[in-house]
């Protein structure tokens, strides 16, 4: 027997993390949590209130009405016009993957529905979509969301989750930014709102552009929103940032975004500001709305 081998097994060691699948484990507080009881609370920590990330598809049922959505634009592709590659890794190949994880459409979905009976044009980003970057497809799924809006004469609502511009596209990705804006600064001419709401994370050229043009912004708790990432900018600037650098309640504090709402009131304030916006909406419903502007004020909006 050769001296290395072993004279008995060595016990297993023993098991840190929790089984996947039944049981999570909290980011924020550690607490072990119930697989079931975190998807009925839209993953929010029922303990510390910590929102984890939600997907696309669980967000579109959280906030829609159910039946409701009409999806628009879903066979748009990429043309890979600049037939990008890393090495080996071709950009074609990684939209293939992604489409097949993740569905067609790019990282994007985009249509018409109602939230609390209220007509809107909607898009979210897939963030499991290549981090929700925005290429070429991505930014005229928005431009054509704010078009079909101004012709409908709807609010649009867009739900942002994006790491920024794509660079496997490089400059044509950049332009997305200008022309969502210019799309955007088109449904302000005709005086239709736009709600932005900017989730975990909203950064780069997403940041930089539509995302932060809303008639009224909201986020999520705890949201990182900027655009360059913490470390770049205190390379750059030679200083250390100040505590919660980035986040929804600073941005808040900074006046940078109007409101800071719970998931699990973000239907119901969704409703209330699209009724306040909306011309044909009954009175009763309008003086809610009122109301929730006016405390939206208070939070120093
Ligand atoms: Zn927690």
């Amino acid at each position: 027997m050769a001296w290395w081998s072993r004279s008995k097994k060595l016990p297993p060691e023993p098991k840190k993390s929790v089984p996947k699948g039944i049981w999570a484990k909290c980011d924020a507080c550690a607490a072990t949590l119930y697989e079931r009881d975190l998807e009925e609370n839209h993953q929010v920590c029922p303990e510390c209130g910590y929102h984890r990330r939600l997907a696309t598809e669980a967000r579109m049922r959280l906030v829609l009405d159910e039946g409701s959505f009409r999806p628009a634009d879903e066979g748009l592709e990429s043309a890979d016009p600049l037939e990008f590659r890393v090495d080996s890794n071709r950009y074609r190949d990684r939209l293939k993957a992604a489409t097949k994880s993740h569905g067609r459409g790019d990282a994007y979905r985009a249509g018409s529905a109602t939230i609390g009976g209220r007509p809107a044009e909607v898009g979210f980003f897939v963030f499991e979509y290549m981090g929700g970057s925005m290429g070429s497809v991505v930014g005229e799924k928005i431009s054509r969301q704010f078009e079909r809006a101004l012709e409908a004469r709807t609010p649009a609502v867009v739900f942002s989750a994006s790491g920024g511009a794509r660079m496997q596209e490089g400059v044509l990705s950049l332009m997305q930014m200008a022309k969502t804006s210019a799309a955007r600064a088109r449904l302000a001419e005709a005086k239709l709102p736009y709600i932005s709401v900017l989730l975990h994370p909203t950064t780069g050229g997403v940041a930089a552009s539509f995302a932060m043009l809303g008639d009224v912004i909201i986020a999520e708790p705890n949201a990182l929103i900027g655009f360059a990432g913490p470390r770049v900018i205190e390379q750059t600037i030679r200083q250390r940032l100040p505590e919660g650098f980035q986040r929804s309640e600073f941005l808040l504090e900074h006046g940078m975004i109007d409101r800071i709402v719970p998931r699990r009131e973000l239907k119901s304030t969704l409703s209330r500001f699209l009724s306040w916006f909306d011309p044909t909406a009954e009175a009763d419903d309008r003086v809610s709305g009122r109301s929730v502007h006016a405390s939206s004020s208070a939070n120093g909006a």
